[in-house]
């Protein structure tokens, strides 16, 4: 019989159970042994629903209080030395200082680094290692999750993160870089142990993931893969599937089918069917094929009949051996569509989140094993989803369509070349050298965050909740003028979110009540769901905007979000392209950004912080990738007249391998986070010659912390000595919505005062 299972479950709770409690905890309202019975019930709760949806094995290891990484540092005895000191007395609180930097016990401390998990929104805690790195087993953390699970079942699967990737992760702290592989054979005896005591305890099959494989390795890590499944597979008591998502791992199959494994799991969604075939080549009957067909990372449901059709010939060679799962683990899809009240039915048989995506799992599985007809139910109500998506006009917009298909090259082109634009803009705007400016939001006030409350709860209308956020603007501007900065923003006061605000606007958005999906610790995102074809209901910044510009001589600047980053931070239909909905958001796009133009705005930014998210994870597919997220945002931006300045904005330092694309965007201005790397970065744009201008961020907003001015003048004097001044422009790293006014005045105040000194001093 072919065998399901999963790769993992959200461990959040329907209703971010995990998230309230987690914040109870750490306010000090509740005790450890209360935050232990909602991860105990949550636990049950995602193990009951397994397996009543009639998943064969188990999976434990997927509950985290907070990041999986962090738990693995945990279980192999990694902590930083810092946190030694006024260490807690009990494990759980000093977990969370690694995490957080401080618990109920303990005391203060740096936290450690928060990175992005491959090219998800999810966030791990970055191991931190040291050239004498000593691993030590810890089964606190784990233990109580495998018997919890054995009370329930027999057939329990342990998911670990496996060594190489682990290391792969991590990185040296405070020391000059030193090879991680140098502690590999040290972590595979660790391993060791760990497989030992798995078996032990009866376990009797070992996911354990190494996403790693689906990346563009050097061999030194390849031959670390070999290496230490060549010694864990040799006598491991337990049975070792292979784990990879997020991509394909044809490149390295024929080495990885070499090791002494179990099972291989694939992922399908995201590497594509046609490994199957490859796999057939590679993969012997005798080992376990687990197949990731349903997407694991989306919200969509599953064509059972197609999948069914793809799992055909595995199901012939591999027989009972043959395992049917996500592609990756559900922790990236929202928890149960059930608990939405607000969509509407056709919408709703489009979808799928995690609790129904057990399902599939469960009825490809049986569908393989007992027929079709088995699963008739279920295979009728997928093939009537499919059918209705695919005719449904409210995803069908032929005008839309039309549009796109009539897109000309000449529209992503602006009408002059820089070099031109530059002077016309310096002769309309006649900003100073070194000119200052903010990244777009103020601090979200409880002001703010009430007015947007009583709107949505009806308890004031239109008229009003307009007035309460014109005085925001009013206040920002008044701010903003008294401090002295040279090109002003109206604050974001009526955006609650960057991608949902926009969304909230366009045709082809839904939004959910509680589709989240985990970002990191016990925050979680609720993005939007892009189902068809995208369009602009009706200007969507323009009255905002110009009442902000009445109020000053000043230019104030239009603030849009970029097509890329709406795009990567919602739901994607499955039946478009990517490049093709990143068109169709441009064009909405390009029409309010000319509706802003015609309306006196004519300083206009465009943020993209998701730019480099999206780049894939294997370099040759990212050529492609960046040709069309740069040509969606100049189809946004290109309809402007020479004199209308555009600005972009991303949030990260790391451009060296992107800097020809962020050239290409062709934005008159780029702010780009900075403070924290010491102007660094600007040496990837001196050595490009890059022409247009930059604004490095001279201020860290994200710290509380009020940078002096002497501190801006020195991080201004380190960009100058890589950029030439005239190309230069004076801001904070990102928006301030995070900040409050007592931080932000006397910061932004430290900033213009040193940049007014930069500019005498020239
Ligand atoms: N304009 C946005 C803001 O200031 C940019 C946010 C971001 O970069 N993520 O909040
Ligand atoms: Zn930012």
């Amino acid at each position: 019989m072919a065998q399901s299972h999963l790769l993992g479950l959200p461990r959040i709770g329907a209703k971010r159970e995990l998230k309230f409690a987690l914040e109870k905890y750490w306010r000090e309202e509740t005790s450890q042994e209360e935050l232990q019975q909602v991860a105990h019930s949550i636990r049950q709760q995602n193990w009951s629903t397994a397996l009543d949806k009639g998943i064969d094995w188990l999976t434990v290891g997927d509950f985290s209080f907070y990041d999986q990484v962090l738990d693995t540092s945990i279980l192999l005895g990694v902590t930083p030395e810092r946190f030694e000191n006024g260490k807690a007395d009990n494990l759980l609180d000093n977990y969370f200082r690694i995490a957080r930097g401080s618990a109920p016990q303990g005391s203060q401390v740096q936290p450690s680094e928060m990175t992005k998990w491959f090219n998800t929104n999810y966030h791990y805690i970055v191991p931190e290692f040291n050239q004498e790195q000593q691993f030590s087993l810890n089964l606190d953390l784990l233990q109580p999750q495998i018997d919890q699970a054995k009370d329930l079942s027999s057939k329990v699967k342990v998911q670990l993160i496996g060594p190489v990737t682990y290391l792969w992760l991590g990185k040296s702290r405070d020391q000059t870089d030193f090879n991680k592989l140098g502690l590999l054979p040290q972590l595979v005896k660790t391993y060791q142990q760990l497989l030992n005591h798995l078996e032990q305890q009866g376990i009797e099959w070992v996911q354990i993931e190494e996403p790693i494989l689906a990346l563009d390795l050097d061999d030194s890590w390849v031959n670390a893969v070999t290496q230490a499944y060549t010694e864990l597979g040799a006598d491991a008591g337990v049975k070792l599937l292979l784990t990879t998502y997020f991509g394909h791992i044809t490149d390295k199959l024929d080495r990885i089918a070499e090791l002494p494994l179990d099972g291989l799991h694939l992922d399908l969604v995201s590497g594509g069917n046609e490994q199957l075939a490859e796999v057939a080549q590679n993969w012997p009957k005798s080992k376990v094929l687990s197949v990731g067909i349903v997407n694991g990372r989306n919200i969509w449901r599953n064509d059972l009949k197609s999948s069914l059709d793809a799992l055909k010939q595995s199901k012939e060679r591999y027989g009972d051996n043959l395992w049917v799962s996500s592609s990756c683990s559900l922790l990236h899809s929202p928890v149960d569509l059930n608990s939405e009240q607000q969509l509407d039915d056709e919408l709703q048989s489009w979808l799928a989140f995690a609790e129904q995506k057990v399902q599939e799992v469960a009825d490809l599985s049986k569908a393989l094993n007992h027929g079709s007809e088995a699963i008739k139910e279920s295979l009728q109500a997928s093939d009537v989803a499919v059918a209705s998506k695919k005719s449904s006009s409210r995803v069908h917009n032929s005008n839309v369509q039309q549009r796109v298909a009539a897109i000309s090259e000449l529209e992503r082109q602006r009408k002059s070349e820089f070099a031109q634009r530059k002077n016309a803009q310096r002769e309309h705007f006649r900003f100073p050298l070194l000119a200052t400016t903010t990244i777009g939001s103020f601090p979200q006030t409880d002001s703010i965050r009430q007015a947007r409350r009583a709107f949505k709860s009806k308890e004031i209308d239109e008229q009003q909740y307009t007035q309460a956020i014109q005085q925001e603007i009013q206040q920002a501007i008044h701010e903003q003028e008294a401090i002295g900065l040279d090109v002003l923003v109206h604050g974001e006061a009526e955006r609650n979110d960057m991608v949902e605000y926009f969304g909230e606007q366009l045709n082809g958005f839904a939004f959910t009540q509680f589709g989240w999906v985990q970002s990191y610790g016990s925050r979680c995102v609720k993005p939007p769901i892009i189902y068809g074809d995208v369009s602009r209901k009706q200007a969507i910044t323009v009255e905002w905007s110009k009442y902000a510009q009445s109020l000053s001589e000043k230019k104030v600047k239009g603030m849009l979000t970029g097509p890329t980053t709406i795009l990567a931070w919602s739901f994607e239909r499955e039946d478009l392209s990517a490049p093709q909905i990143a068109d169709q958001i441009a064009l909405a796009l390009r029409d309010e950004v000319l509706d802003l133009e015609k309306n006196g705005i004519d300083v206009i930014q465009i943020d993209e912080p998701a730019f480099r998210e999206l780049l894939p994870l294997r370099k040759s597919e990212q050529p492609q990738y960046l040709e069309w997220s740069v040509n969606a945002f100049r189809l946004s931006t290109a309809g402007v007249a020479d004199t209308t300045q555009i600005h972009t904005h991303m949030c990260y330092s790391e451009f060296n391998e992107i800097i020809d694309s962020i050239a290409r965007l062709d934005a008159d201005v780029i702010t780009i986070e900075s403070s924290r790397s010491d102007m660094e970065l600007l040496q990837t744009f001196n050595d490009f010659q890059y022409p247009n201008e930059i604004g490095p961020g001279v201020y860290d907003i994200h710290s509380p912390r009020i940078p002096t001015k002497d501190e801006v003048s020195e991080l201004i004097q380190q960009a100058a000595k890589h950029i030439p001044v005239d190309q230069l422009w004076v801001n904070p790293d990102c928006g301030l919505k995070t900040r409050n006014w007592d931080q932000v005045r006397p910061a932004l105040k430290n900033l213009v005062d040193a940049a007014t000194e930069a500019r005498q001093q020239l």
